[in-house]
């Protein structure tokens, strides 16, 4: 799932890059923790291997910051509940700081009750989602997401040609057994995630085929029709260009995609994808759901899934391909890889990231 096929890269030690970003939002005036947590979060993207969330993110977090987009230093407001839910406001705050709040509110209450129900709405970019299920499922419980990005189109609904919805993730995850990877689905509803085409634009592993549709109603894989021409030294913004992602899988992507711009948009008090607004201001809205498992009677549900597990992967494979794998197996390889040999970013990823650091007066690491 490497995005950087045979492309030159630079090869950093995760706890090196973590550090060197960690020093950016320093001198943007987050806390220490602030920063290291933001750091961290991105860094744990590029270690499963989701580089469309890793630190290619970061200068546009520099951006949002410096127009105001983005608040350091703000916490979740709980803005209603009761033992199995929660109505979560995010204030614009850092994702990397108001998700983490936000699971574990669904945590503690889940524990106590068996189940809760948690919103949220208002939050800045909360990154690879998988990292939300991952914190309550190694607290025990089943998660499941259903997200939204207010006033991001970018994603085409199935017979269309115009944005209608955000890439819109869904994440389920299953408490892990030791020595084993966690199940964890955690995928976009478009054909890729935008940060997908945002690599492909850097130079990186291109998208398939036909993952984009421009304004003519053409299939394309090429990231200009989603960003617009390529300005050097600025971050790409899908907002210079007029194509769109497409939703995975037809019409059930677009279905799916569709019901998580109501979840998480609107249940949420949120907002939708579009129509456009004149704002530039981009949240995450989530609904998430956590269940214990033995408040409904699975008390084995880890060990059963794991012999279901074994079942699914023992199915003969079709022709070329080398292995059945269940959803978490591929981000746990690429973390085993990375932890051992570093982290592989696209020359273009490691050079925009030197300038930011440049003109923020942090030192590039050697
Ligand atoms: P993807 O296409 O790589 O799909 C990942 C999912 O597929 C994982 O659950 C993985 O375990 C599973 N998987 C991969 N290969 C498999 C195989 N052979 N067999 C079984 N399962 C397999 O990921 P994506 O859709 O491009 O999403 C990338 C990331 O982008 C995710 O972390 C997502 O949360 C994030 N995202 C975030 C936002 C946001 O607004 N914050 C929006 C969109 C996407």
């Amino acid at each position: 799932m490497s995005l950087m096929a045979d492309l030159p890269t630079h090869t950093i030690p995760a706890g090196t890059l973590k550090d060197f970003v960690a020093g950016m939002f320093a001198k943007l005036g987050c806390d220490a923790a602030e920063s290291e947590r933001i750091a961290r979060y991105l860094v744990n993207a590029n270690l499963t291997g989701h580089d469309s969330h890793g630190v290619i993110r970061a200068p546009r977090y520099v951006e949002d910051v410096r127009s105001g987009r983005t608040i350091p230093g703000l916490s979740v407001t709980v803005v209603s509940e009761s033992a199995t839910h929660a109505v979560l406001e995010g204030n614009n705050g850092f994702g990397q700081s108001i998700a983490p709040q936000a699971v574990d509110i669904g945590i503690a209450k889940a524990r106590k009750a068996g189940m809760a129900v948690v919103t949220l709405r208002h939050a800045a970019h909360i990154g690879r989602i998988g990292e939300w299920g991952e914190q309550a499922a190694r607290a025990g419980l089943v998660a499941i997401h259903f997200v939204n990005v207010e006033n991001s189109l970018l994603v085409a609904p199935f017979g269309g040609k115009q944005r209608r919805f955000a890439t819109n993730p869904v994440c389920i995850a299953i408490p892990p057994m030791d020595g084993r990877p966690m199940l964890l689905l955690d995928m976009a509803t478009s054909v890729v995630a935008e940060g997908k085409v945002m690599v492909a634009a850097n130079g990186g592993k291109p998208v398939p085929e036909g993952a984009l549709i421009g304004t003519d109603g053409k299939l394309s894989c090429d990231p200009t029709t989603l960003y617009g021409p390529k300005v050097p030294g600025r971050p790409f913004s899908a907002r210079n260009g007029d194509g769109a992602i497409r939703a995975f899988g037809e019409h059930k992507g677009s279905a799916l995609a569709f019901m998580c711009e109501i979840l998480a948009g609107l249940l949420t008090g949120g907002g939708t994808a579009g129509p456009e607004t004149k704002s530039d201001r981009v949240c995450n809205g989530m609904l998430s759901i956590y269940l214990d498992p033995a408040h409904f009677g699975a008390t084995d549900l880890v060990q059963k899934a794991m012999e279901y597990t074994d079942y699914v992967k023992s199915s003969p494979t079709a022709e070329g391909i080398e292995e059945v794998l269940v959803p978490g197996e591929p981000e746990a390889r690429n973390r085993a890889n990375r932890e051992k040999n570093g982290i592989p970013l696209q020359v273009d990823t490691w050079e925009h990231l030197c300038r930011i650091g440049r003109e923020l007066g942090v030192p590039i690491p050697a």
